[in-house]
């Protein structure tokens, strides 16, 4: 394995830093540096858990692990930086989820390899990221991959490859509890840098869209709050999701076409109609997105973006106030200001939007967009707002060896 990643100094700086503080932590160097990124959807919310269409984006935000075999077998040694928190893991024993949440994504992805047969050495590995946790990056998604990376370099086991985002999708499931679909997992491990990654959920098909560097950016505004309803209301969206399936005898919401829905009107309810309509839509809309960047119709493609955000506020209802007001204050900028079109991105009550911005202006629209809400904001006790500039960035499958 070689890294193919080397010449971006985001990534470059990230990994000299991890060497070093796992020099420090554990009095060596390091054998390998598994790193994973993290991701946005440009389009196709909420529609990954019904087997639809979606559209993430690697972006230069990374998760770093450093790691090594150990003198002391089956011990697992773990630090993570960013909690300023270590754990043990004994290898020779079934791994189980415990209290400490941050842990459970690392010992799920150790699950996963040991459920499998595979043989751990032991090992110390030290986590650090740049990844803003919770912002809707998926940095959750990162640390499982990168973990994986890491556990396969020191073992010299190397997973089938669409094993490894699985394994990782099963830990989030079965020891983060939180039940995600496989596009996380999916987009992080196969990213390609400059290009989106349209994946097909129901048969997990990947194609690989240019996104359009020169002319294009992508602004990703942290809106820093998170709801306290987002799992719970998470949980149901699916429910609903599921219920109108089987209601109207589908395997899933990926059946369902526009027509069939209208015709079923009357054997759903007013909330499970509007959430089966989103999905129907959504998918449309990613499609039309894509050949919209493809035939470089930008503002059509912008469109395409305010139109899921819309849908996702009135007919999934998952937005809140902060996410349609940062959508507002993009929206206002308009294309004279450098912005094509903005929507809500990830699991929605908080998190981040996305703005698809004219390459030249996206520095200003970033600070524009953060300014006017922070103006705003702070008279209402908000937290306030940050953003950046964010790069189409590989995937994780690369783990680089370091010489030694
Ligand atoms: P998101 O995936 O959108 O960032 P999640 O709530 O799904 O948000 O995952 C965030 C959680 O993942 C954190 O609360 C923490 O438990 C774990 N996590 C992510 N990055 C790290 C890290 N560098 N060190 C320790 N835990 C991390
Ligand atoms: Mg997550």
């Amino acid at each position: 394995m070689n890294a193919d990643f080397s010449d971006e100094n985001g990534v470059d700086i990230g990994h000299e830093a991890v060497i070093s503080k796992f020099k420090k932590r554990f009095n060596r160097n390091p054998d390998f540096v598994s790193i994973a990124p993290g991701r946005v959807n440009l389009i196709g919310g909420h529609v990954d858990y019904n087997s639809g269409i979606v559209l993430p984006i690697a972006v230069d935000r990374h998760t770093f692990i450093a790691g090594g075999k150990s003198d002391e077998a089956d011990v697992l040694t773990v630090h993570s930086i960013r909690e300023n928190e270590s754990f043990v893991v004994d290898l020779s024993c079934p791994v189980s989820p415990t209290k400490v949440n941050w842990t459970n994504y690392v010992r799920g992805v150790v699950h996963g390899f040991l459920s499998r047969g595979i043989k751990l050495p032991g090992m110390e590995i030290l986590i650090d990221s740049t990844i803003p946790s919770g912002s809707g990056l998926s940095s959750s998604a990162s640390l499982e991959v990168a973990t994986a990376g890491i556990l396969e370099a020191v073992s010299g086991v190397v997973l089938k490859e669409n094993e490894k985002p699985r394994l990782c999708q099963q830990a989030e499931h079965e020891f983060a509890n939180v039940p995600c679909g496989i596009m996380d997992q999916f987009s992080v491990s196969f990213a390609k840098r400059g290009c989106m990654l349209l994946l097909d959920c129901c048969d997990e098909s990947v194609e690989h869209v240019e996104f359009n560097h020169d002319q294009l950016a992508l602004a990703v505004i942290n809106s820093h709050v998170r709801h306290e309803l987002s799992q719970g209301e998470y949980a149901i969206r699916r429910q609903r999701c599921e219920s109108v399936s089987k209601t109207l005898g589908l395997e899933s919401l990926r059946d369902l076409t526009w027509s069939m829905l209208e015709q079923s009107r009357g054997q759903l309810d007013d909330l499970s109609f509007l959430c089966a309509e989103h999905v129907v839509r959504e998918n449309e809309r990613t499609l039309n997105f894509v050949q919209y960047m493809k035939n470089s119709d930008w503002l059509q493609a912008g469109e395409m973006l305010y139109q899921s955000h819309a849908s996702l506020r009135e007919k999934f209802q998952v937005s809140c106030v902060e996410l349609d007001g940062l959508v507002e204050f993009a929206r206002e900028l308009g294309p004279e200001g450098g912005v094509l079109g903005a929507r809500m991105t990830g699991a929605g009550f908080g998190g981040s939007v996305i703005v698809l911005a004219e390459r030249e202006k996206a520095s200003n629209v970033v600070s524009k967009i953060v300014e006017d809400y922070n103006q705003i904001g702070a008279t209402l006790a908000r937290p306030r707002a940050s953003g950046f500039v964010a790069e189409p960035t590989a995937g994780a499958n690369v783990t680089r060896f370091i010489v030694g």
